[in-house]
């Protein structure tokens, strides 16, 4: 007998991208709903039978999604807005892509919901909008087929759901704040969840998995009372016959654990990757309810190295010394991790061997739990841990004694940027000579097919090099006469030759690693495919210096150099797990201020440098904000770029706008401008720039990029001036919120002549 073993969720694209692929030919008119239907009936089919056949226990269903599990929770929810039930599409899944996407079209004209980051991840969810007029209840009936699809297959799954605290945490009202949370709502969505749950006891399924992640965030005051009466209500529909398992993950649950165990769930998922010293102690203080067990979230879902099985079963063990009901389980969904490792046949195997995607992690827990009811003897006797055990004894790569070394040489005065901001911005203003309101995009133009056909043509070798630097030169002057002639200020030379912003950088730094095929979820159908942090990072050659070189050499108006940043390049990379990320980080500082000082050098006066995913990361509890993140995070900015001239104009580039909480500690990375987006969610980081007196100069982004809709003049041109309420004209930048390579063409342009109409006319006012 060995521990029960529960997968908290599966990744759902497909191997080979399946989903992605035929949802983005069903939006262009080449494949029908039906053949979407078929698709994901298969993938979800071939992703239930891989893990059974590994010998999971609990195998999730419900975790499938066409674009967003926080979506589905809505819709199944009946939270739909208005401006969606009016297209009064004829399919279900059309209402839902118009909520993830926005629709422009004979229905009508209808923005998307609001995007945000799912907790640390790279991931993205579509927040909830509860308006006045919506009506709480059960609505259709997804979960319930998916887990009869997977009965009819012959397997008993386990069905997943977002739970009501979760859900009622990150919804919001028609205002985009914060929604209360009345009677009348708890009990509404405490009924529908109560419903789902008989259903399934009547279903036959023996668990179900209610995710509340938002458990491992800091409370407010009501948050305990909510999740309880949330409960109180929920559970008694289990009625003896389901049993409930409440998953948290990404953090710990301490503070609320002792609550969480008196209420009774028959399972309690505890992530023991992040946050396992305080959900430990947690467990060992106040013990385990008798008829719960406890799931040891011991495979990391959101990395790609072999778990280390001593480390496990050391855990596993803490938790037996408290009680003998202890399954194993992933720490988080296996949604952030690729597919499988098999995949990578470019990879050497003593390489590969290092690593474990979805499916090897399946694997790593159905032996993690065999191992951990073996005896002493059994142990010794098993060559599947002593093959694990190998991994982790012999030294995988040699450390860089260059890089150590110019780390240790680092004076604090490396940090600081000479003269002050409010000096050098005047500086700049002259040096520059830029309107008010400069207008600028955030880098990349669209890729277009035929772009991405050409690196592909080169990176098979069937065309030369001189050939594709050609083709790319092409598009650059292309795309730098259409900014010309529309009228942007501040130009950009869009970022062709780049396949991803992260990727593109970690081919030019030596200590990284590539995949062919690790694709992760990052929204809707968007997947990335992060490189992975092998050995010590520094430059071997200069990376972007002769394209922004040449795109300067094209135009006489200013242009923009751009950069990833170091936080950014380790967030979206797969980190190593041997050093710490604040090493790491400083390892690819030194590497990248390496460039800025090349591109300054090659006559480039405004460099961005992206750190699109400085806010991801930042930790979920406040009190680990700075100690266990920013106060590394932040200089190892400033390090990138202290050494220009005060002339030259720093930008970065961040991809959220919820950082009201942590303005000053933005104002600390010392750029000169900062663009970001603001156009999708809300505008409150406004009211922050406003009361922070904030010194880096801004662009918030005016329309949302992440949508296909065009947006008209008048909108952005509205939006600009509820910038400017906020703001002083001097500080503002006109910009869209996000880069624009997954646009096509034919949207990009006439947003961007709306949006240099819009800052000349209101140019003109002032
Ligand atoms: N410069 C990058 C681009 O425009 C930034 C992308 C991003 O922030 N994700 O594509
Ligand atoms: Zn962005």
């Amino acid at each position: 007998m060995s521990a029960l073993t529960s997968v908290s969720g599966f990744p759902r694209i497909g191997q080979n991208r399946e989903l992605k692929k035929i949802i983005e030919a069903y939006w262009k008119g080449a494949a029908s709903l039906d053949d979407v239907r078929a698709t994901a009936k298969e993938l979800r089919a071939k992703h239930w039978k891989l893990q059974a056949a590994a010998g999971v226990d609990l195998i999730p269903s419900n975790d499938f999604s066409y674009y967003d599990q926080m979506l589905d929770t809505a819709i199944l929810l009946n939270v739909i807005p208005q401006r969606y039930q009016r297209l009064a599409f004829d399919n279900p899944e059309e209402t839902l892509f118009a909520m993830a996407r926005g629709y422009q079209g004979d229905k009508g004209d209808v923005t998307a919901l609001p995007m945000k980051k799912w907790f640390t991840t790279n991931y993205h969810y579509l927040v909830p909008e509860i308006e006045p007029s919506t009506e709480i209840k059960l609505n259709g009936t997804k979960p319930f087929d998916e887990f009869n699809e997977a009965k009819a297959l012959g397997i008993d799954t386990k069905p997943v759901l977002i739970g009501p605290y979760t859900f009622l945490k990150l919804a919001r009202n028609d205002q985009a704040e914060e929604i209360e949370y009345d009677k009348g709502l708890v009990n509404a969505v405490a009924t529908v969840y109560a419903e789902v749950l008989a259903k399934f006891a009547e279903l036959g399924a023996e668990w179900v998995q209610i995710d509340e992640p938002y458990l491992v965030l800091d409370k407010e005051p009501g948050d305990v009372e909510l999740f309880k009466s949330l409960y109180a209500k929920i559970l008694p529909a289990r009625d003896g016959k389901v049993k409930v398992l409440l998953n948290t993950y990404f953090g710990h649950i301490a503070d609320v654990y002792e609550t969480v165990n008196l209420l009774g769930f028959d399972g309690i998922g505890l992530d023991l990757n992040e946050g396992k010293d305080e959900n430990l102690a947690a467990v060992q203080q106040y013990g385990v309810n008798s008829a719960t067990t406890i799931f040891a979230g011991v495979v990391n879902g959101r990395n790609i190295w072999r778990n280390n099985y001593a480390v496990s079963l050391g855990l596993i063990d803490a938790l037996k010394q408290v009680t003998p009901n202890v399954a194993v389980s992933t720490a988080s969904s296996l949604l952030h991790v690729p597919f499988s490792t098999e995949g990578e046949t470019a990879l050497d195997p003593a390489v590969l061997k290092h690593f474990a995607f979805a499916v090897e992690k399946v694997g790593e827990l159905v032996e993690i739990a065999k191992l951990a009811d073996a005896s002493d003897d059994e142990k010794k006797a098993s060559a599947e841990l002593a093959a694990n055990q190998a991994l982790f004894d012999g030294t995988r790569v040699a450390a860089d004694p260059a890089v150590a070394d110019r780390l240790s040489k680092l004076t604090d005065a490396d940090f600081v940027r000479q003269p002050a901001r409010a000096e050098r911005q005047k500086e700049q203003r002259v040096a520059l000579g830029l309107p008010l309101l400069p207008t600028t995009t955030i880098g990349s133009f669209p890729q277009t097919k035929e772009i991405r056909a050409e690196r592909a043509r080169f990176r098979k070798g069937e065309i030369t090099k001189e050939a594709y630097d050609t083709f790319i030169k092409e598009q650059i002057d292309a795309c730098i006469k259409h900014q010309e002639e529309i009228g942007l200020d501040v130009l950009v030379h869009g970022e062709f030759e780049r396949n991803d912003m992260v990727e593109y950088f970690g081919q030019n730094l030596n200590g990284f690693l590539f995949t062919k095929n690790a694709w992760v979820q990052s929204y809707g159908t968007r997947c990335v495919k992060p490189p992975i942090v092998w050995g010590d990072v520094s430059r071997a050659k200069p990376i972007t210096v002769e394209w922004s070189a040449y795109a300067q050499s094209r135009t006489n108006h200013v242009m923009k150099g751009m950069l990833t940043g170091p936080v950014t390049i380790l967030n979206w990379s797969w980190p190593r797990e041997d050093i710490t990320h604040e090493q790491q980080t400083q390892q690819l500082a030194l590497a990248i201020r390496d460039e800025v000082l090349d591109l300054e050098a090659a006559g480039i006066k405004v460099i961005q440098i992206d750190e699109a995913a400085l806010r991801e990361k930042l930790p979920l509890r406040k009190t680990d904000w700075h100690k266990k993140y920013l106060d590394w995070a932040i200089p190892a900015f400033r390090l990138v770029h202290s050494g220009v001239k005060p002339t030259t104009q720093i930008h970065t580039h961040m991809c959220y706008s919820e950082f009201n909480d942590i303005i000053r500690d933005i104002d600390a990375m010392d750029a000169d401008v900062i663009s970001f987006e603001a156009s999708r969610g809300d505008l409150v980081v406004l009211d922050a720039i406003h009361d922070a007196n904030f010194e880096t100069e801004a662009g918030p982004g005016v329309y949302d990029i992440h949508s296909p809709r065009i947006p008209s003049e008048a909108e952005i041109e509205e939006r600009i001036h509820e910038i400017l309420k906020k703001m002083d004209v001097e500080k503002v930048w006109i910009n869209p919120d996000c880069g624009l390579k997954t646009r096509g063409n034919a949207e990009t342009w006439p947003s961007l002549e709306h949006l240099v109409a819009a800052a000349k006319a209101v140019r003109a006012q002032l």
